[in-house]
């Protein structure tokens, strides 16, 4: 229980921060099933699930690099 003596008497910046960090800690990674869509039309820049591009109705999504997703 020292963690919540700490917080309610802690410094309030030093305490939000470190529940910033545990909000990172538990942020979903990409294993998880509300991770954004892993494939990119090549032509038009759409981004989702499907294998042909809604937009270009044609098969031109690639893979999304893990580097280049859009961040949330
Ligand atoms: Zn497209």
């Amino acid at each position: 229980m020292f963690w919540l003596w700490d917080r309610l008497t802690g410094d309030p910046d030093r305490v939000a921060e470190e529940m910033r960090a545990e909000d990172t800690a538990r942020a979903p990674t990409d294993e998880d099933d509300a991770a954004p869509p892993a494939l990119r039309c090549r032509v038009c820049g759409y981004e989702g699930a499907e294998r042909f591009c809604p937009t270009c109705l044609a098969g031109t999504m690639v893979p999304i690099p893990l580097r280049d997703r859009t961040p949330r």
